[in-house]
């Protein structure tokens, strides 16, 4: 099994990664698991992509390692792409959903479904030693609803329908099959398979 870092402290990111690349005789670890405090970076891209690559290469050339580093983010059109790559702190806090989700709806009131369009996108890059690098795009396209709906997944997913179902109600397994970060990492273990 060949070490890979992954430049996260969410768990729920490493389990994921975990449990899709293990396959591939990948073990994904995080910096702090092998006693390591990566220093925090400036994420100042201006796309996914960019932001994730900033993370993976920061990793990677201060441990060494082959690393991965994800950027995500929720898309709505009728607000031109906002909040983009600010989706963690679209409501000024970091992290704060409950906001984020408050003003979601408020920016949106009185906007009618057909103009609620919105995509979720995951960027994950994938940095080498050696100097190779990998990005992944995935997308997963639907609708900001009028309310929010369950209590599954995290961020905007109790507001986000796909097939006219919030993701507060889709199980893990449901919508890991659909989602953007499972589209991407679907790309990432095609890219890797070919390299490996
Ligand atoms: P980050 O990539 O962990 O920095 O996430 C950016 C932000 O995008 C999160 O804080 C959420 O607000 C939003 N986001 C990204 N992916 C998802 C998702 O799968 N569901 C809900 N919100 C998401």
């Amino acid at each position: 099994m060949t070490n890979f870092i992954l430049a996260t402290n969410n768990m729920k990111k490493l389990a994921e990664m975990q449990r899709i690349l293990s396959p591939l005789g990948i073990n994904v670890v995080t910096a702090k698991m092998l006693g390591i405090e990566l220093p925090d970076v400036i994420e100042d891209g201006e796309t996914f992509e960019e932001n994730a690559a900033i993370k993976a290469h920061a990793a990677c050339e201060f441990t060494h390692m082959p690393s991965i580093a994800d950027d995500s983010g929720l898309c709505v059109d009728y607000l031109d792409g906002a909040p983009g790559i600010y989706s963690a702190r679209f409501s000024g806090g970091h992290g704060n959903d409950e906001a984020n989700n408050d003003l979601l709806l408020e920016k949106l009131d009185g906007v009618p479904m057909e103009k609620r369009t919105a995509y979720y996108v995951c960027a994950i890059c994938c940095v080498f030693p050696d100097g190779r690098e990998i990005t992944v795009r995935g997308e997963c396209h639907g609708h900001i609803g009028f309310e929010r709906d369950g209590h599954e997944g995290f961020g905007y997913d109790p507001l986000f329908l796909v097939n006219g179902r919030a993701f507060g109600r889709y199980t893990a397994e449901e919508k890991d099959r659909i989602s953007h970060r499972g589209n991407a990492l679907r790309k990432l273990t095609e890219e890797l398979e070919k390299i490996l």
